[in-house]
């Protein structure tokens, strides 16, 4: 008989847990917050990418529902046959505003602007210059892209201007990205040296705001305002589901570069509109990050509160609300992460393949209470 053509997928199943890598999902009841029922077990949560603790609003509920009573539930098409909303172009407007560029466009996923729009800025001519760290959202856009791609060291300027003095003559466009607030570790882009060298090497720049929009910079506009670098002709790119609370992605930039991906993005033509509910929601979240900056600041508090109860312990660098602690192997994160978990605490193992090393990964929220985080640090020092 011959073998199932299905067979491997067991065996290739195997070896993911025999390496320790394997996943499964787990399941949360009720509104999203700083606590929330785990399986359930009530535990305080820092797993979420909901910063300010805007998913469980009631003012972004409430917006979405009025959304759904007024528009329905689906957007019914793509936006440029029959699922385009004033709801659309309200929230691109409230974008473009919050960024400061001339113009914004809405995605349904953060995943697919970044493959969309890097797919349609290069091609097969043209290079790619990318952080080693950098979302595997914009490292997929560059293979569909077909530019020759090329990485570079982890924030590393040097190697990065090394691989354009060589590289950059022989391609016609180049397009260096970059994650602002890097996701598994909790870092920076260095953004005003990045901005040099794309001007010197005659690059585009485009910038992953997903973790930092809401959160980084004096209005909640991310990386860019952080280090004062608003105005600068950039492509910048971000989630409408993390300090948002919502669902979809966005690109903000010159009003060429939007009209342009409207007309060459296929992961923005070929896909259904995002939903009204969606729309609405992450519209209320971009009035409450810019008239409520006192969640930012708490937010702000807890990580300086945090970093400084855990001075002593072996953590990542990091500047937000990400906060990671090494391990030295798989087995002994998974145990930490079950010890937490038994405690009452979820904070997530973060293994490899995802990450070079292995790590406990905190995301702090704005609602968070000082008696979440002494708890959190009584544990962690637990053998
Ligand atoms: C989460 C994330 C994305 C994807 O955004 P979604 O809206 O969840 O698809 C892209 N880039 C980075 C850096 C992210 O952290």
């Amino acid at each position: 008989m011959l073998a199932s053509p299905y067979s491997w997928l067991d065996k290739s199943l195997t070896t993911i847990h025999r390496a320790n890598w394997y996943r499964s999902v787990k399941t949360i009841a009720g509104i999203p917050g700083a606590i929330v029922e785990l399986s359930g077990k009530s535990v305080i949560n820092f797993a979420s990418n909901d910063y300010l603790g805007l998913a469980g609003d009631r003012r972004l509920i409430h917006a979405a529902i009025n959304a759904t009573q007024v528009y329905g539930t689906g957007s019914t098409g793509s936006r440029l046959l029959s699922g385009h909303r004033e709801l659309h172009q309200e929230l691109e407007n409230a974008i473009a505003a919050l960024k400061q560029t001339e113009s914004a466009l809405v995605f349904s996923s953060g995943y697919l602007a970044n493959i969309g729009t890097v797919a349609a800025l290069v091609g097969k001519p043209d290079l790619i210059l990318g952080d080693q760290y950098n979302h595997s959202s914009l490292k997929k856009g560059a293979i569909l892209s077909g530019a020759k791609t090329i990485d570079y060291e982890h924030n590393n300027t040097e190697d990065l201007r090394r691989k354009l003095q060589i590289n950059r003559h022989l391609y016609r466009r180049c397009l260096i990205t970059t994650d602002s607030v890097f996701s598994m570790d909790g870092d920076l882009c260095p953004l005003p040296e990045l901005i040099a060298i794309a001007e010197e090497f005659t690059c585009m720049l485009l910038i992953d705001e997903a973790h930092a929009t809401g959160v980084m910079g004096e209005t909640g506009a991310g990386c860019v305002e952080h280090f004062n670098c608003t105005g600068k002709e950039l492509i910048q790119i971000g989630t409408l589901s993390k300090a948002l609370g919502s669902l979809g992605g966005y690109v903000a930039g010159s009003a060429t570069l939007i009209d342009f991906l409207r007309n060459r993005a296929p992961s923005w033509i070929y896909t259904t509109a995002l939903s009204p509910a969606d729309t609405a929601a992450a519209h209320e979240a971009i009035k409450l990050i810019q008239t409520e900056s006192t969640r930012r600041e708490q937010l702000w508090q807890n990580i300086y509160y945090l970093k400084q109860e855990l001075s002593d312990f072996n953590l990542l660098l990091s500047e937000s609300p990400i906060i990671c602690m090494e391990f030295k192997n798989p087995q002994a994160v998974l145990s930490k992460a079950q010890q937490l978990l038994e405690a009452g605490i979820f904070a997530p193992a973060i293994r490899p393949p995802t990450v070079p090393t292995s790590r406990i990964r905190l995301s702090l929220m704005a609602t968070h209470e000082r008696s979440h985080l002494d708890f959190l640090v009584e544990k962690l020092r637990q053998e």
